[in-house]
């Protein structure tokens, strides 16, 4: 991974930290909405490299697990979480 940027405040320290201290936390795969329980759609895009998962973070907009662009702690119309927030990140 190069250089460390602050992350952005929207971000779960704890977790956000542990994912950049041990990648393998980034493997995580988060399967239902945490704040209402309901399973959230496969995913019908391939999930992003590490590289690609931080850019996107920094970057403001992140693609969900269907490729639509929504705001990094968000889900898109069609119920895909982002990456970050399939992976349990934000
Ligand atoms: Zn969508």
């Amino acid at each position: 991974m190069s250089g460390l940027l602050p992350l952005p405040p929207f971000f779960d320290w704890s977790r956000a930290m542990q994912a950049r201290d041990f990648p393998q936390g980034l493997t995580r795969d988060i399967t239902h909405d945490e704040e209402t329980s309901l399973l959230y759609p496969e995913p019908t895009t391939e999930k992003p490299s590490e590289e690609e998962f931080w850019d996107m973070l920094f970057d403001g907009a992140c693609p969900a697990t269907d490729g639509c662009e929504v705001e990094p702690d968000g889900a898109c119309p069609h119920g895909h979480p982002t990456w970050p927030r399939r992976m349990g990140l934000v």
